[in-house]
């Protein structure tokens, strides 16, 4: 350490003024001293700042943003007021239209640097990133924590970037308008009937967070309170004990009562969490109103969702991306496919009407259970789901299958009976779907998609860094890089999705 600081000839403190020639991974800006970056947030390419350092190492330093000195033509005003201390959005100083250039070339730069594709190749499949019409307004999900302002006022807000001290929010302009409404009501009670916010310090208090949900179709609104209730239960979890039964929130119903009168209001529950966790939500839940779910509509499929269940957070552009991994999958009817790390199902079963066969896997057992009740619900009879690691689902289906086959000469179209035809499909599938977490997938799963071959590999992602990383063992395992399609799910951050079609070289 000491020997770094005294090569470094820029130190803690030292005020700069910088160039912002270029945009980091997360959207900071970056400029440079003599050959010393600089990485500074809030800046924008194009501008000219001032610049504070916060920590200095030997050929690059976090520094922050005191002044802009020459605004960059890239350069707007915030739309939310606290967007700087917030920590949710990054980039709300940059036009639209430029934050849809820097994604689309972070994605373009990962798959070229990281994944060692040729920079014009990769420049004549990419396909030009899907932005959305209106970027604002547009998470169906909120999580607001509960707590006291400096004045000992009950406030709802967001944690400040990697704080643990909550800045309030009127009005989140990614979120729903109602969110606020609620907020409004919810906090009002709280002072009226003396109910306490969560305190993370002591671990007293009730109300630890708000969650409120929409189905952007249907218009339904669900609240979750997050409590840390130590009381008196109702019987089964989640069975709509209906209010009246057990008071979690002090003045319950009044509460609810509240509540109702927000349009569309169709669930109200609470989660119980006494814990002392980072972990928002609670896994016990009990609906104190209306129904246990809310319904919405993707890909003409109703999703049934829960306070618990996972759903993207953006309907607008999962229907976009949906439909770009639907293009690309080229499904004709008869089909077998496999989507990986499949979540409550959202793709496998907007792919299931125009394939023959589906199979989804997935790690979590709950979403398996509302992916088999989607399919239900919808009809959807050819959807087989598998609950368990990708990594190791695979290859033992994989392991199992191909073994039978062997011992009894088994190929496709032999004339089997119509389950023995089906597991050789399988085995050999028409299309593999992937949309693993931010890790990319494991190379186990990789190795064992190559095994069985399938025509064609869809590969959905949320980091095009690992995305860049899988790409090269597929394409050096006999696959083509065919086209490669940015889409804006989370306007205003850093983060871009991608949908990526990869061919069998040999088809
Ligand atoms: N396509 C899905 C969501 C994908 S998000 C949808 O739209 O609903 C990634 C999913 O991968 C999450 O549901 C996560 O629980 C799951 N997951 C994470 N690691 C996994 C693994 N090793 N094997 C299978 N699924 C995994």
């Amino acid at each position: 350490m000491g020997k770094e600081k005294s090569l470094c000839q820029y130190q803690k403190d030292q005020m700069l003024t910088v160039e912002i020639t270029d945009i980091g991974n997360d959207g900071e800006g970056i400029g440079k001293i003599d050959g010393y970056t600089l990485f500074i947030k809030d800046a924008v390419i194009g501008d000219k700042v001032r610049a504070k350092i916060m920590k200095a190492k030997k050929n690059y330093a976090y520094a922050h943003l005191e002044e802009v000195v020459e605004k960059s033509s890239y350069r707007q005003e915030a739309k939310c007021p606290i967007a700087r201390q917030c920590g949710g959005c990054q980039l709300q100083n940059m036009t639209y239209e430029r934050q849809l250039q820097f994604k689309q070339n972070k994605v373009r730069n990962n798959i070229v640097r990281l994944g060692g594709f040729d920079g014009e190749f990769v420049d004549s499949i990419m396909e030009p990133i899907i932005g959305m019409d209106e970027p604002w307004r547009y998470r169906n999900k909120a999580q607001y924590p509960i707590g006291r302002n400096r004045d000992g006022k009950i406030v709802a807000g967001y944690y400040a970037g990697r704080t643990h001290s909550i800045i309030p929010v009127d009005d989140c302009l990614i979120g729903v308008a109602e969110n606020k409404e609620i907020l409004d009501i919810v906090i009002a009670h709280m002072e009226k009937f003396g109910v306490a916010p969560y305190d993370e310090v002591s671990g007293k208090g009730l109300v630890r967070h708000v969650l409120v949900r929409k189905g952007f179709t249907s218009g339904q609104i669900m609240v979750c309170f997050v409590i840390n209730y130590r009381g008196r239960k109702s019987g089964s979890a989640g069975v709509g004990g209906k209010s009246g039964l057990v008071e979690y929130i002090p003045g319950q119903q009044a509460l609810c009562d509240a509540l109702s009168g927000v349009t569309e209001m169709t669930s109200i529950s609470v989660s119980i969490n006494t814990e002392k966790t980072n972990v928002i939500m609670g896994l016990e839940i009990h609906t104190i109103w209306g129904k246990d779910t809310i319904t919405d509509t993707l890909k003409g499929l109703q999703f049934e969702i829960s306070p618990l269940s996972f759903y993207q957070v953006n309907p607008k552009q999962t229907d976009k991306l949906y439909g770009q991994a639907i293009e690309y999958a080229a499904l004709t009817g008869s089909e077998t496919v496999w989507d990986l790390y499949c979540g409550i199902g959202t793709i496998t079963l907007s792919m299931a009407g125009s394939a023959g066969k589906v199979y989804g896997v997935e790690i979590i057992p709950e979403a398996i259970e509302d992916a088999k009740n989607n399919a239900r619900n919808n009809g959807i009879k050819n959807a087989e789901f598998y609950c368990g690691k990708a990594e190791e689902v695979l290859p033992e289906f994989y392991e199992r299958l191909s073994k039978e086959a062997e011992s009894d000469g088994t190929t496709v179209g032999s004339g089997m009976s119509g389950e023995k035809d089906d597991n050789t499909k399988a085995l050999h599938p028409d299309v593999i779907v992937v949309d693993p977490p931010r890790k990319g997938c494991d190379e186990k799963c990789l190795e064992t998609m190559l095994k069985m071959s399938p025509s064609r590999i869809v590969y959905v992602s949320c980091d095009s860094a690992t995305l860049a990383r899988d790409l090269r063992i597929l394409s050096d395992g006999g696959y083509e890089l065919k086209k490669v399609r940015p889409c804006d799910m989370f306007p205003w951050s850093g983060h871009v999705e991608t949908a990526v079609l990869l061919q069998r070289s040999d088809t």
